[in-house]
């Protein structure tokens, strides 16, 4: 990276005396023109039959439709990725080559014996290796199983053993820092394999391999295997605010999602170069990062580096990007840092800019029509729907704030919601615009989740009737755009990443000083919220209150590692409950945000502080 960052440093001070530059941007007609007739007309069939299916009838393969039917067409030696690695070195892969990786990892799965319906994780950084093993795992029939290098060991543990992963692809480093310190608890893995050459000592139970002999020495054809539309493919957790990770279940079916997404929301056309910002240790990363691009046969480009607003602008300039994914956060940053970007850099090969994962300010919207030339698309969903459900359209006024209208095949509604004892969940559609509610989704479309893992209850809890509850808050104006008004529950939304208050008050009610501990999400004007805990310690910590919080610190870090560690923490005498002893978060929360005093009795319930 350093290289190329001392290069556009040079060429940013020599463009800094142009004036503003024409950005002349070739304009072309969105894929979906009329947003209320293609939603009258739309069909799922519509969408499922412009995928191509197994030959010979054999079923849906989210692989296959992302490589090999292009690599069998006339795409075969068009660009599938370009990669470009932290230090600016560069690998391109067409199709046709892309298939014959991904055939080499699906054979190297097969003479292991990890066959259909085994799960396969990858814990990695953003390297060509990552998209071979996800894509070969899904042409071997297995699930695959994505892991954010940024976790500590813990959630680590909790993923791949909840998962009951078979195989995990790691580079040395991660292996050393984050596997081996759980490795004797990972009792249903099988095989380690490690991308940067290096063959560990195998270990009881664990073999451990190089990825690239492997690799080599696989043969690079491969029939995928034949998987039905309701086969899993997928695996992904979030994070839940009463437990660990959820397993999110996903099956083939999705492709149809990620493919209509791509045409109609993200307006993927031929010949396009997109970006997408976001690592596949999340779903927005693996549905959008690797497959959505792929299944319409465009380029896809990988960026191996983090964060650096001189760097992302290089490359959207350099490489030329037609279509950019972002996020809020990284968005924020870059309004943040004073780079007259029309004058600095050419961007008008850049076509369209969305984002999501958090809300998406207006003042951003405003700020990238004046220094990007054009409205950010805002766009909705989680982790359970799959893919976009509620988007910003190219072909659409923007109202600036707003999450947009549904995508034609979904119907969204806001709901009334009570919980009469012993009754279950009751849900009635809101009927005044403007009045907020649970954001709830008709069940049925391709990309709908189709278990947690091993929770038939809490599956069955997430739904009303025919109605899936997404836990967050909305409403709906009276042109049918959807506004979002923040979480039903505690679920914390912190740079964009999902972090559950249990998982980390379980880590810090580890360490031998924390009696209780209480997690929240703080807002904060750059991450959205920031993780902060509340501790209420054993012993009075006196004088040794600051060095015991960084000892706390450290050991929460080294646990649950710098995405879901807290950033700020407090020390109080109690925290709040209800009667049957539940901690309060909501109260806390207000409590931060100076909505509540403390000192105080909370709904009759034990007095704070
Ligand atoms: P995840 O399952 O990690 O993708 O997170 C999904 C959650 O992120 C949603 O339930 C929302 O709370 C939040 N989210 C996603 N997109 C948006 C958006 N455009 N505006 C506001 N919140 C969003």
């Amino acid at each position: 990276m350093d290289g190329m960052m001392k290069q556009k440093t040079k060429k940013r001070g020599k463009k800094a005396a142009l004036e503003p530059r024409k950005q002349k941007r070739k304009q072309r007609t969105p894929n979906l023109q009329d947003y209320e007739q293609f939603r009258r007309s739309f069909r799922w069939e519509d969408a499922a039959a412009e995928l191509s299916g197994l030959p010979g009838n054999k079923g849906l393969n989210i692989g296959y439709e992302a490589v090999d039917r292009h690599a069998e067409s006339h795409l075969k030696e068009s660009l599938a990725i370009r990669w470009i690695g932290e230090d600016g070195k560069r690998k391109e892969f067409t199709y046709q080559q892309l298939s014959e990786q991904t055939n080499r990892f699906a054979n190297l799965l097969r003479s292991a014996g990890i066959r259909k319906g085994d799960v396969v994780c990858t814990l990695t950084g953003r390297i060509p290796e990552l998209y071979f093993s996800a894509l070969g795992t899904l042409k071997n029939g297995s699930i695959y199983c994505p892991l954010f290098s940024i976790y500590g060991p813990e959630p680590i543990y909790q993923r791949l053993h909840k998962g009951k992963a078979k195989v995990l692809v790691t580079s040395s480093e991660l292996y050393k820092k984050k596997v081996t310190p759980i490795l004797d608890r990972l009792v249903h893995l099988k095989l380690i394999l490690l991308t940067d050459g290096l063959t560990g000592v195998d270990q009881n139970h664990v073999v451990i391999k190089c990825f690239s002999r492997l690799m080599s020495e696989a043969s690079e054809s491969f029939e995928v295997v034949e998987t039905d539309a309701e086969d899993q493919a997928l695996l992904h957790f979030t994070s839940g605010t009463t437990g660990m990770p959820k397993g999110v279940v996903h099956v083939h079916q999705a492709a149809v999602t990620h493919y209509m997404t791509g045409k109609y929301v993200l307006d993927f056309q031929p010949g396009d170069l997109f970006w997408c910002t976001a690592d596949p240790g999340w779903v927005t990363g693996t549905s959008y990062g690797i497959l959505s691009p792929l299944m319409h046969g465009i380029g896809n480009l990988i960026v191996e580096a983090d964060f650096d607003a001189s760097l992302w602008y290089g490359i959207l300039e350099k490489e030329k990007v037609n279509i950019w994914y972002t996020a809020p956060t990284a968005i924020r940053r870059l309004m943040r840092i004073n780079i007259d970007v029309r004058k600095e850099y050419d961007l008008s090969e850049l076509r369209l800019i969305h984002s999501v994962g958090e809300p998406l300010n207006p003042e951003a919207i405003r700020w990238s029509e004046k220094n990007l030339g054009m409205p950010i698309l805002d766009n909705w969903w989680q982790t359970e729907t799959g893919g976009i459900m509620i988007a910003n359209y190219p072909g659409l006024p923007v109202k600036p704030g707003s999450m947009g209208k549904p995508l034609p095949g979904i119907e969204a509604a806001v709901m009334e919601v009570s919980r009469p004892e012993g009754k279950g969940i009751r849900v009635k559609p809101v009927k005044t615009p403007g009045e907020s509610g649970e954001l709830a989704l008709k069940s049925g479309w391709p990309s709908m989740f189709r278990a947690y893992l091993d929770d038939e209850e809490r599956y069955k809890n997430s739904f009303a009737g025919e109605w899936y509850m997404t836990g967050d808050l909305a409403y709906r104006d009276d042109e049918g755009y959807y506004w979002f008004v923040g979480r039903a529950d505690d679920i914390i939304k912190t740079a964009g990443h999902m972090v559950g208050p249990f998982e980390v008050e379980s880590a810090l009610l580890e360490h031998p000083n924390v009696a209780e501990a209480a997690v929240i999400g703080k807002p904060d004007p750059m991450m959205g919220e920031l993780v902060k805990a509340f501790v209420v310690l054993r012993e009075k910590a006196g004088e040794n209150e600051e060095e015991l919080l960084m000892d706390l610190k450290g050991f929460a870090r080294k646990k649950l590692g710098s995405a879901v560690a807290p950033r700020e923490y407090e020390v109080v005498e109690e925290l709040p409950k209800t009667r049957s002893g539940k901690i309060m978060r909501r109260c806390l929360r207000d409590i931060e945000m100076g909505k509540l005093k403390t000192k105080k009795k909370v709904d009759g319930e034990i007095p704070y502080g």
